[in-house]
C-alpha cells in the first residue's frame, strides 16, 4: 500500500440524496434525503483512505428533485475550483439520483479540465440493508484517481457501471441498477476499486467546450412540455407567456406533436422562442425534417437527448446564441 501522503488529493463535494439519506426500517416513511454530511459518508467508506486523500465540502443538503440553476452554478464554481489546485486529481460529486444526469450533462459542458470528474448517487439510504452507497463512493473514488479516466468527462459510477453525462439516464424508480446508456454504451466497470475501460467520448465536452460559467448569474428560462394523445396547445402558449426563451417538446415518437400544437410552436419559433423536439421515448434518434419539416417551422432537433437533457444543452446554447441553425450545430456537437 502507498504511504498515505503520497496517495492522490480528490475533492468531495457533497449535494445531498440518497447517498446521504436515511430512513427507518420498514417501507417509506420516516425517509429523508441529505441527512448526513459528507464527513460521515466518508466515515462509512474508511476503505476510501487506501485509493486517496479526501477532502469533503458541503455544497448543498437537498434531494436532488430541489436541484436548480442557483446550486449547479455553485457547484460548477466550487468544482472548477478544486480542478484548478494542480495536485487535486480528481473530483467526486455526491447527488441525489434523479436529476444526476442533468446535473453531469451541465458540468460536462462548463467544466474546464481533462481531470474525472464523477457524480454518484445511491438508490438506497445509508440506513437500508444492503445499502448501496459506499461501495458506490468507493468506485466513484477509485475512478476519479485512475490515470486513464482522464479526458474523458464528466462521469457518473452507480453499481459497479460507469456512465458518460451525455448517454446516461435513469431509468427505474428503485432499482440499483437504475442508470442506463442505451444509445452509445458505458464508459467501463468498476469492480471494488478495479477499473475497466471500454469507450471513449464521442461529443465534446469539458476542455473543448465551448461553453462556460464565467459571468453567469442565471441561466435562460427553458421550459419542458410532454406530448400525449389529444394534447391541447394552451401549455406551449403559457410558457411563451410564462417569458421562456426556448421550449423542449418530449415529444411522441420521432419528437411529434399534433396538428394544433405543432401550431403553436411555430408561433412561438416564430416570435423568436428557440423550439427543439425531443422524444418522450427514452431511445432513438429525433433527425430534422422526417415527419416534421423542421426548415420550414424553425425548428431545432434533439437527435439523441432526452427531455431534461435537450433542455440544459438549450439552456447554454442560449447564453451564445438565438439563432435556431447555430443551435441545431450544437446539437450535432455536444
Ligand atoms: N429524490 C431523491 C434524490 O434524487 C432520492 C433519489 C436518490 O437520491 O436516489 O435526491
Amino acid at each position: 500500500m502507498q504511504p498515505a501522503n503520497s496517495l492522490p488529493r480528490v475533492r468531495l463535494l457533497a449535494t445531498g440524496g440518497t447517498i446521504a439519506g436515511t430512513q427507518l426500517l420498514g417501507g417509506k416513511r420516516g425517509y429523508v434525503a441529505a441527512a448526513l454530511s459528507a464527513d460521515a459518508l466518508l466515515t462509512a467508506v474508511p476503505q476510501v483512505a487506501q485509493l486517496a486523500r479526501l477532502e469533503a465540502e458541503q455544497v448543498a443538503a437537498i434531494g436532488s428533485q430541489d436541484m436548480d440553476e442557483t446550486v449547479w452554478l455553485k457547484l460548477a464554481a466550487r468544482a472548477q475550483a478544486a480542478l484548478d489546485e494542480s495536485d487535486v486529481a480528481g473530483v467526486v460529486i455526491t447527488h441525489g439520483t434523479d436529476t444526476m444526469e442533468e446535473t453531469a450533462f451541465f458540468l460536462n459542458l462548463v467544466l474546464r479540465t481533462e481531470k474525472p470528474v464523477v457524480l454518484v448517487g445511491a438508490m438506497r439510504p445509508a440506513t437500508a440493508i444492503s445499502a448501496d452507497g459506499p461501495m458506490n463512493l468507493f468506485n466513484a473514488v477509485a475512478v476519479a484517481v485512475h490515470p486513464e479516466m482522464r479526458g474523458r468527462g464528466v462521469l457518473v459510477v452507480a453499481n459497479d457501471e460507469i456512465h458518460f453525462a451525455r448517454e446516461v439516464a435513469k431509468t427505474n424508480t428503485t432499482q440499483v441498477g437504475t442508470f442506463r446508456s442505451t444509445h452509445r454504451g458505458l464508459a467501463g466497470l468498476v469492480h471494488s476499486g478495479r477499473v475497466h475501460l471500454y469507450a471513449a467520448p464521442v461529443r465534446r465536452h469539458t476542455a473543448a467546450s465551448d461553453f462556460s460559467i464565467d459571468g453567469l448569474a442565471h441561466l435562460p428560462r427553458v421550459e419542458i412540455v410532454y406530448a400525449y394523445a389529444g394534447m391541447r396547445p394552451e401549455l406551449i402558449r403559457a410558457a411563451v407567456q410564462a417569458g421562456a426563451a426556448g421550449l423542449v417538446l418530449a415529444g411522441v415518437g420521432d419528437g411529434n406533436v399534433n396538428a394544433a400544437c405543432r401550431a403553436a410552436a411555430a408561433e412561438a419559433a416564430k416570435a423568436g422562442v428557440i423550439v427543439v423536439r425531443s422524444s418522450r421515448t427514452g431511445g432513438g434518434v429525433v433527425e430534422r425534417n422526417i415527419e416534421i419539416d423542421d426548415d420550414a417551422l424553425g425548428f431545432v432537433a434533439a437527435e439523441e437527448l432526452n427531455p431534461a437533457k435537450a433542455r440544459v444543452l438549450l439552456q447554454l446554447a442560449l447564453t451564445r446564441t438565438r439563432d435556431p441553425r447555430a443551435i441545431q450545430e450544437m446539437f450535432h456537437v455536444y
